[in-house]
């Protein structure tokens, strides 16, 4: 995209004129209307694109708290998407106390969620999509990915629940990263079967080990107001290190930006007037890639989770890329219209919309199929352990309440003096007085892989753990980073230099007030495979499962 700075002014005037600051509206109900004037987003140019991603299997609608901390380093310090609460209310602007305010952080989150209610539920996303539609007949629905995961429905009927969802909601275009988890098979089994005619798949980056060739379809061209428009995929790069290589054994990843370009040239030369990327990087290496391949308009990305209520425009050689980050769980929609003249993007407009339940009547045949899946598993996900007390939450990049529920859990069922549950993003929340479900556990901690560990661990092992996680997360070169957040610990403590190089980071850690020795074994609890993971193998030893307790069984 090539454009002035007077142009680019002028663009983000119509972003905000788009709908970027929601005032506080009346309820549907109030005014009769399937969807609340909030929502009327005018239409401009002749492109339409939608976006939504890691809505992580969310069906119904939820609450879901930001994070409170999102520590940037090196170049990444003090910018999009390091910056939370108020930090990120004053950087676009957004009132104190509105539903943006809200929506996009974890401020008062209690009494802000009572006030405004659930978010999310692909039933509201329905309708809000139709709503997107009537103005933009042929408008493109793109889902990031982390979709057929999360849930205890999405594990229980192996992604049918959110495949079948997708369809009905109108998903067009898609690319992955937890469906891998699945396995190569059953991902396989889906696009040629359930997609076929339906949903395109892309993934730019994915490769089979023997013959170097693509897996999937790199990039598709749709046609929309006689423009032709480029869709490029490109699935999570660190798949096989984040999680078991075992599950996609003849697929390699990676971020392949050499490819990228290519791909991008390729679909220029055949005409494309629109080049975008739909994204899993994670919004850092979103950033970078952005920086480095010429020709894309728009990366629409996700992975790491971030609502960013404006695009961040990057330049290149070529000219400007706009990066786009659209949240998690069912929270957002992202509208992007461009207006395509003489074979190029002149503007553009962006809305990233949240999606307030109450503001949206549900949709009824989205509404019947969810009740539909959820009919034969009711009373499991129904069943109630306990109430909690306080608010139970994920997000933040070093624990959550939810996290240290599950390692207390993990230690005293095992008898670990310490216990590791992996940095997952996604997630529910739980208001304080709420009954915690085995929906709500499962939300937490539904994989294919969800074997609990014990094993004894020296003072170094622990180090080497924690040192290795902290690298993925805050190395300062974004191509090194694998999203999520630091793995939770249960038990001991330690102190962290998220700037410091690796080996450096992690210090003092004590256990029962004394500091932890380098060579004393010690027993501790893994979840998930996080420790393997974490250092990038996913066999290094910590694999005996406990006879007869294993913590989170698959049902
Ligand atoms: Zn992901």
């Amino acid at each position: 995209m090539n454009i002035s700075r007077r142009e680019f002014l002028q663009m983000l005037a119509i972003a905000s004129a788009a709908g970027v600051h929601l005032p506080g509206m009346a309820k549907t109900s109030s005014n009769n209307k399937p969807v609340n004037a909030m929502y009327d987003v005018p239409k401009y140019g002749n492109v339409h694109l939608m976006h939504f991603t890691d809505c992580h299997a969310q069906l119904l609608p939820i609450w879901f708290r930001e994070p409170n901390i999102n520590i940037g380093v090196g170049e990444m310090k003090g910018r999009p998407p390091h910056l939370v609460g108020p930090h990120l209310l004053k950087y676009y602007n957004i009132k104190h106390d509105s539903m943006n305010a809200h929506a996009f952080t974890y401020i008062d989150f209690v009494e802000a969620g009572k006030k405004f209610g659930k978010v999310g539920g692909f039933a509201h996303l329905a309708t809000l999509v139709k709503h997107i539609r009537n103005s933009r007949p042929g408008a493109l629905l793109l889902d990031g990915g982390d979709t057929w995961q999360g849930s205890a429905t999405s594990l229980w009927t192996k992604g049918q629940d959110m495949v079948d969802a997708c369809k009905l909601l109108g998903v067009n275009i898609m690319t992955g990263h937890w469906e891998f988890t699945f396995g190569a098979d059953r991902v396989k089994e889906i696009i040629n079967n359930d997609f076929k005619g339906h949903i395109d798949f892309v993934a730019q980056n994915v490769i089979d080990n023997e013959w170097e060739e693509a897996v999937f379809n790199p990039y598709v061209m749709k046609e929309m107001n006689g423009v032709k428009v480029a869709v490029i995929g490109q699935a999570f790069p660190y798949t096989p290190i984040a999680n078991p290589r075992y599950l996609i054994p003849d697929w390699s990843f990676g971020i392949r930006d050499d490819k990228m370009q290519k791909y991008v040239n390729q679909a220029r030369s055949e005409g494309a007037q629109v080049v975008v990327v739909l994204s899993h990087n994670g919004m850092d290496v979103d950033i970078k890639m952005a920086s480095r391949v010429t020709g894309i308009d728009a990366i629409l990305g996700g992975h790491t989770h971030d609502a960013i209520p404006e695009p961040l425009v990057v330049n290149n050689k070529g000219g400007k890329t706009l990066v786009i980050n659209s949240g998690s769980n069912g929270k957002f929609l992202t509208v992007l219209d461009f207006d395509v003249r003489g074979g190029k993007v002149r503007n553009f407009a962006f809305s990233l919309l949240p999606i307030f339940s109450n503001y949206l009547e549900p949709d009824k045949e989205m509404h019947t199929l969810i009740e539909d899946i959820r009919k034969p598993f009711k009373q499991d996900l129904d069943q109630v352990f306990c109430v909690t007390d306080d608010l139970l939450y994920r997000r933040g990049n070093f624990n959550g309440t939810f996290d240290q529920l599950i390692l207390d859990a993990a230690m005293q069922v095992q008898d670990a003096e310490i216990a590791f549950s992996p940095g997952f993003r996604w997630g529910v929340t739980v208001m304080p007085g709420e009954h915690i479900t085995r929906e709500h556990v499962m939300s937490q901690t539904a994989i294919t892989y969800p074997t609990a560990t014990l094993t004894r661990m020296s003072g170094t092992d622990i180090k080497n753990v924690l040192e290795d996680v902290a690298d993925n997360l805050f190395n300062t070169d974004p191509y090194y980073q694998q999203g999520g957040d630091m793995v939770r610990v249960g038990g001991m403590k330690f102190a962290i230099d998220p700037t410091k190089t690796i080996g450096k980071r992690i210090t003092d850690m004590e256990l029962h007030g004394k500091k932890i020795d380098a060579n004393k074994k010690i027993p501790g609890g893994g979840l998930g495979q996080c420790i393997p993971s974490a250092r990038g193998n996913p066999h290094l030893g910590y694999r005996r499962r406990v006879p007869g307790r294993q913590r989170f069984s698959t049902h």
